[in-house]
């Protein structure tokens, strides 16, 4: 390997320091609390864990953390009844409406529902407006933490060749947009992409985020160029039980390379890190105090 390793894990706990700080002193200088609620629809046991893990990691930066854990028959009514009690109350700064929902459920519907001061998943179409526009919003948390790591390996993004793989609007629309207002010069490739090997091969920062296991070949990457895998793929291993890949082929994107993020350990817990960092400035704007500096596009 020659790549320089991109340590999510590590830059993630920086960020939740940082978090921290700003909770200790909003709590001491103004007495005020953030708080982030989750809603949970069914018993997905991806969602749950993702949840447990948000609402853990919450309470360790000294955020309030309120769970709704609602059955997975839960009318559109209801679950919108509940979005308005939140975005009503002001203690609660940040919400979380855990994806995918069942399917007699509009998730459009529910997320524009979200008051979009408090939609902390940065999905809600004001918030996609102003992100669009260059304008301060709620930035979704996966792509903002591809952002961080990249402004902290390269410093200034400016001029440099993106491809973003995958046009999700999680994941990548958003991050084509955040590194269009870093001004790169962004190709957004997908699955009607003609020739996706010589599109990688330009850029000087490749985001693969497709959801297929190792689909991006060391052969396809620029020398030097940085990547960011957003791909979390769980594949069997040869001598039984299974592993979490992701969508570069690690070992010979590596070897190419000047940086790369692993699976696990690069971009999962820079995710969860930016949710919080995302509820520290929601409640930051809503009292209407300076937002906390490196932590928001
Ligand atoms: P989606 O399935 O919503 O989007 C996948 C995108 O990949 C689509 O735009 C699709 O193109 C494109 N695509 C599919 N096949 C190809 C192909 N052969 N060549 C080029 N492009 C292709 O996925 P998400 O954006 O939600 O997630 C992507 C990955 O990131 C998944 O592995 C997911 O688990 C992971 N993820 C990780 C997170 C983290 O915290 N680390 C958070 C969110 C997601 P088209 O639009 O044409 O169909």
């Amino acid at each position: 390997m020659t790549a320089q390793l991109i340590d999510g894990k590590a830059f993630a706990a920086t960020v939740r320091a940082s978090v921290a700080e700003h909770v200790a002193r909003l709590k001491s200088d103004h007495g005020i609390t953030p708080g982030l609620a989750v809603v949970l629809v069914g018993e997905d046991p991806a969602s749950q864990v993702y949840v447990r893990s948000k609402g853990k990691q919450t309470l360790e930066v000294g955020m309030k953390s309120v769970e709704h854990k609602l059955d997975a028959e839960t009318s559109e009514a209801d679950l919108l009844r509940l979005i308005d009690q939140l975005n009503n109350d002001d203690s609660i700064h940040g919400i979380l409406v855990q994806l995918p929902l069942p399917k007699h459920l509009n998730e459009d519907l529910v997320i524009n529902a979200i008051h979009p001061s408090k939609d902390v998943d940065g999905f809600h179409i004001s918030n996609v407006g102003l992100l669009g526009t260059g304008q301060k919003s709620m930035v979704p948390c996966t792509p903002l933490g591809c952002l961080m790591m990249l402004r902290d390996y390269h410093g200034s993004l400016s001029g440099m060749d993106a491809v973003v793989i995958g046009r999700s609007n999680i994941v990548g629309k958003p991050m084509a947009q955040l590194l269009l207002n870093d001004s790169c010069t962004v190709t957004i490739a997908h699955s009607r992409t003609r020739d996706l090997a010589d599109v990688v091969r330009r850029a000087d920062i490749v985001v693969a985020a497709v959801g297929r296991p190792q689909m991006v070949p060391g052969d396809w990457i620029k020398p030097g160029a940085t990547v960011i895998d957003v791909g979390i793929n769980r594949i069997d291993k040869p001598e039984g039980g299974t592993r979490l890949v992701g969508d570069v082929d690690f070992e010979s994107c590596a070897a190419v390379a000047g940086a790369i993020t692993p699976v696990p350990g690069g971009v999962g817990p820079m995710t969860i890190a930016c949710l919080l960092a995302n509820t520290v400035t929601a409640c930051c704007r809503a009292n209407g105090l300076e937002e906390p500096q490196g932590l928001t596009a």
